[in-house]
């Protein structure tokens, strides 16, 4: 993991100093002590950090994983519920048919943006180039939806689990 949390907020970001693993723990199983240790290691790097607010909100509305601003990803889904974010990016990205793939892959894109609240560069290249090389390879409408999909899935799967985690109330 090379990106450090909070780095994109003007000011020295604490874990910067810390192990860049800290903060990217395997699970956040915090049942399991060597867990709940690294959790609480990192969340107290988080209380001394001057950043914590910030790094918090940012991470609450970007959807991140890992512990950012003192937060477990759980307690922040817990939070966007609490706030009525949850739903909201539930429906709002919808997966993709083979019908009309080009136009269904901007729709799932634009979604994704919206919910997320940040532009995904990256990822819309990949979806071109993945577009690109299926027609290149002569693949039907079917095999192209699911290239786009296997790049997208992972965001949508993100979004969908943090309503259906366990233990968790679906709004
Ligand atoms: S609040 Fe925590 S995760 Fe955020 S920048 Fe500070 S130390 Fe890093």
């Amino acid at each position: 993991m090379t990106h450090v949390p909070g780095e994109d907020f003007g000011a020295h970001p604490l874990c910067a100093d810390e192990d860049p693993d800290l903060h990217f723990p395997v699970s956040e199983d915090v049942s399991v002590p060597l867990i709940r240790e690294q959790v609480e290691r990192a969340k107290a790097v988080c209380e001394q950090c001057p950043l914590m607010a910030t790094c918090r909100e940012n991470a609450i509305n970007r959807g991140s994983e890992g512990i950012w601003g003192a937060t477990t990803t759980a307690e922040r889904a817990e939070i966007r519920r609490e706030r009525g974010l949850s739903g909201k990016r539930h429906r709002q990205v919808e997966p993709l048919t083979a019908r009309d793939v080009s136009a269904g892959a901007g729709r799932v894109l634009d979604d994704l943006e919206q919910v997320r609240g940040e532009r995904l560069p990256l990822l819309r290249k990949q979806v071109r180039q993945a577009l690109y090389q299926a027609r290149r390879r002569g693949d039907g409408a079917d095999q192209q939806a699911a290239a786009v999909m296997r790049l997208v899935q992972p965001e949508i799967d993100w979004l969908n689990n943090e309503q259906d985690a366990p233990g968790e109330v679906a709004a």
